[in-house]
């Protein structure tokens, strides 16, 4: 439920966002200039570790209460939303949710400080949505774990030093999760990709050659990595969905502001009824999917089955970014379609919503999947 907490965290977000964030959004994503200033100043916030408890320096706040940070951050910057994302929820989160005590107090109050960003490392070159192939390998040698693989697509892979790494230990089901550090022997960065959209957030491979991990890094128990795996995958599409809300919000916010103020035919172009017609459907999504994904956000406090609602806010919140996001240059025309305004980074953003943290195709399998399982509930 949306608290007063939850409301003053929007108002404190919103007005970092649009001082310290929206300015270089732009300048982000055509040089695709990754601002580790814009990082340290959220930890000054209190906001990098968001769901994690003060006592190791987080912002002891809910599910619902990441997203909302994701929307605000989203709604100016959506590379740098997915930064934080990866740092936050794929690394800190996970760490917090599946790490014990030692590894707890060792690595996150340098992650929540902003001393050190994070991110996890699941896809590999040859498994994206069959994420559960991964072929790297751990094994146990002495008192350490020999990793050996690679992994692909990895959000902050060129900038963050601690990442959450799964590995395969045994057969079949059988993969574990490990803390790796940057400066392990063995763990190196491979090249930044260059991409549509998400431009400001660095995306590259990882490699492990025989990469020397000691055993009080395994993250949870041995051979629990998918169960881990799913649990965060939960959340991660839950508070995804916060970004695609937010390039939404935006997409609406700059249509409306310009289709009032846009004469043709010596008349305000929100007067024509075809426009009216894009701006309420845009209006009528954002709502659907705001509520939806609020709902699912709130449904992870309680313990029930959580991934049908996590997969269907995040299809339902990443289709209706890019419909918004089309509709948005439609709207402004052929200003619309320039680099002067925003509305085309939105659209170039928005696409990666329906790939990143699981297909659209692969969130009507497992909300499939789960209704025929559990059946409605
Ligand atoms: C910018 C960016 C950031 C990312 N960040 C991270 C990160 O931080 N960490 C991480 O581990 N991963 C990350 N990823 C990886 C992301 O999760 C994968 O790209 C995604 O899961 C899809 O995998 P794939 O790209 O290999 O596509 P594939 O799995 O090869 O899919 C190709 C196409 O086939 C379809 N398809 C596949 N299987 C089925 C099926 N069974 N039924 C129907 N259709 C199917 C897909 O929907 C898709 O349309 C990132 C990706 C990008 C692009």
């Amino acid at each position: 439920m949306m608290t007063k907490e939850h409301e003053l965290l929007r108002e404190t977000v919103r007005h970092f966002s649009e001082k310290e964030i929206k300015p270089f959004a732009r300048e982000i994503d055509e040089t695709e200039g990754f601002r580790s200033e814009i990082f340290k100043k959220i930890g000054e916030l209190g906001l990098l570790g968001v769901t994690v408890p003060s006592q190791y320096g987080g912002g002891d706040m809910d599910v619902l209460g990441a997203t909302i940070v994701m929307e605000e951050f989203g709604r100016v910057c959506a590379s740098t939303a997915l930064s934080y994302l990866a740092h936050s929820i794929l690394c800190v989160h996970n760490l917090h949710a599946n790490g014990n005590e030692f590894q707890k107090k060792k690595y996150l109050p340098d992650l929540c400080s902003g001393k050190k960003l994070g991110a996890m490392g699941m896809t590999e070159p040859g498994y994206g949505s069959d994420a559960i192939g991964l072929e790297t390998k751990a094994i146990k040698e002495g008192k350490f774990y020999h990793l050996t693989g690679r992994k692909m697509f990895i959000t902050n892979g060129t900038v963050a030093q601690t990442f959450v790494i799964y590995a395969r230990t045994g057969k079949e089901r059988e993969v574990s999760s490990f803390i790796v550090e940057k400066d392990f022997p063995g763990f190196s960065v491979g090249k930044k990709l260059s991409k549509l959209g998400m431009r400001g957030s660095p995306t590259s491979e990882l490699i492990l050659e025989d990469c020397r991990v000691p055993e009080e890094n395994l993250l949870g128990k041995l051979h629990q990595g998918l169960p881990q795996m799913k649990k965060t995958l939960d959340v991660e599409r839950i508070t995804i969905s916060g970004i695609s809300l937010g390039i939404a919000q935006a997409a609406l916010e700059d249509s409306l502001a310009y289709a009032k103020d846009r004469k043709q035919f010596k008349t305000p172009i929100i007067e024509f009824q075809l426009v009216q017609k894009m701006l309420a459907d845009m209006y009528t999504w954002l709502q659907a999917a705001r509520t939806l994904t609020y709902e699912a956000a709130r449904l992870s406090a309680t313990g029930k089955p959580l991934s049908a609602m996590a997969s269907a806010c995040k299809v339902f919140s990443a289709e209706i970014a890019t419909q918004a996001s089309l509709h948005a240059i439609q709207i402004l025309g052929g200003y619309g379609y320039c680099k002067d305004y925003n509305v085309e980074r939105y659209l170039r953003d928005a696409k990666l919503m329906e790939i990143g943290a699981g297909t659209s195709e692969v969130q009507r399998i497992i909300i499939a999947k789960e209704l025929s399982k559990l059946g409605l509930h």
